[in-house]
């Protein structure tokens, strides 16, 4: 980049001015990884301090079984395959009771596009795990699988979100937005949920009080001007309803899984390599700085690993996903050695590790608790450390 850009980069960023699809182009161009990290962390302290938000979370699959064969997926599985299953309404309950001594405030579950299980099911699930958990929330179903209820129940989307709610939803989740610039997309896609079908059931869930996240699956075989188009959809929609509280950029991952009858699923991995620690803290900054209408920009710490996890914080990143349980959409692929299960304690260690101000959220970023920020650091390292994956 020549440095009359650079400055003029940087002035729009330190005045607060919104940037352009070029701007966004031209950072992913930069490897200054160090300025763009600068950039990102002034805007990231500039809203949200020194701040690191946590939940306490599990993660929930109902059903692994799934209509759709997406290229990058290792999770779903045909209806009659040796390890495809799908949950008892009872034993959904009883997963998630598994935790209850840990505060859990939030369910988080999505689930295979299950080709025969009724629409009831679903409402059902949501009122039993509400009647036995009334404390947690419940975030649910990608706009994929709302579009799906609408395929299986012959109702609409704001009939389906009425009833969901009733049930007990609190939240969609932010899956199914992958890449939604169609020269990818029809590529790694095999659902029929689109950009006008995402945007639609997101701008009806915010129309009715919800909050929402939305993502974007990155690292496979898109180029950064497709990164940059997506974040500026979200972008205007945000301009438009205000209903997204936090954006995460999510990693694809290869598939090393050593499933029950040994198969690889995912079809991209011959033809792409998954993205280097660098270009996902790259991926972070730059969605920081284009994204300045969310509040938050959550890592994943499940697909990132810990030691990226806790970089992001320099990058733009204020907020970390939680005591995840089983996570399997994409950690069926993790071979890395990042574990799936973090609890309260260890998040603050590795939130306090990097210098920053742990804060407990529940599902809709009210603060749960406050927690004590670092000790000092000579204090710190007089303890040996965490050696994080
Ligand atoms: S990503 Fe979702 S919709 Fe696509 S195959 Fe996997 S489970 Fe099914």
């Amino acid at each position: 980049m020549d440095p009359g850009h650079r400055s003029e980069l940087e002035a729009k960023v330190y005045s607060g001015a919104r940037l352009s699809r070029e701007d966004g182009i031209a950072l992913y161009d930069s490897d200054d990884l160090a300025w763009l990290g600068r950039l990102a962390h002034h805007v990231r302290t500039q809203r949200n301090g020194d701040r690191v938000m946590f939940n306490v979370n599990r993660h929930l699959n109902l059903t692994n079984v799934c209509s759709a064969s997406c290229a990058y997926c290792s999770f779903q599985r045909k209806p009659g395959e040796k390890d495809a299953y799908t949950m008892r309404v009872h034993e959904a309950v009883a997963k998630a009771k598994e935790m209850e001594d840990e505060q859990l405030t939030e369910l988080h579950i999505v689930n295979g596009l299950h080709p025969t299980l009724p629409w009831k099911y679903y409402p059902k699930v949501l009122r039993e795990l509400k009647a036995a958990l009334p404390q947690v929330s419940l975030k649910c179903f990608t706009a994929t699988e709302i579009h799906w209820f609408e395929k299986i129940s012959g109702r609409t989307a704001d009939e389906i979100l009425d009833e969901l709610i009733d049930a007990g939803l609190e939240s969609l989740t932010g899956g199914g937005a992958e890449i939604f610039d169609w020269e990818v997309r029809g590529e790694i896609v095999d659902h029929a949920t689109h950009w006008e079908d995402w945007s639609r059931i997101h701008r009806l869930a915010h129309g009715k009080g919800m909050k929402t996240p939305c993502t974007m699956l990155y690292g496979h075989i898109e180029e950064p001007r497709h990164r940059v188009d997506h974040v500026l959809r979200l972008r205007e929609l945000q301009d438009e309803t205000g209903g997204f509280q936090v954006f995460i950029p999510l990693r694809y991952q290869h598939d090393f899984v050593d499933s029950a009858d040994g198969k690889i699923r995912n079809r991209l991995q011959a033809r792409t390599t998954m993205a280097a620690p660098a270009e996902s803290l790259k991926t972070f900054a730059v969605s920081r700085l284009l994204f300045d209408n969310v509040p938050h920009v959550k890592c994943f710490w499940v697909m990132h690993g810990l030691s990226v996890a806790q970089l992001s914080l320099n990058f733009g990143v204020d907020d970390l996903d939680g005591s995840v349980v089983e996570y399997k959409i994409t950690h069926d692929a993790d071979h890395y050695g990042t574990p799936d299960t973090m609890h309260r304690d260890d998040l603050l260690q590795l939130i306090r590790d990097a210098g920053f101000r742990p804060v407990e959220r529940n599902t809709r970023y009210q603060v749960v608790r406050e927690y004590d920020p670092p000790v000092p650091l000579a204090q710190r390292r007089a303890e040996p450390q965490q050696v994080w994956a």
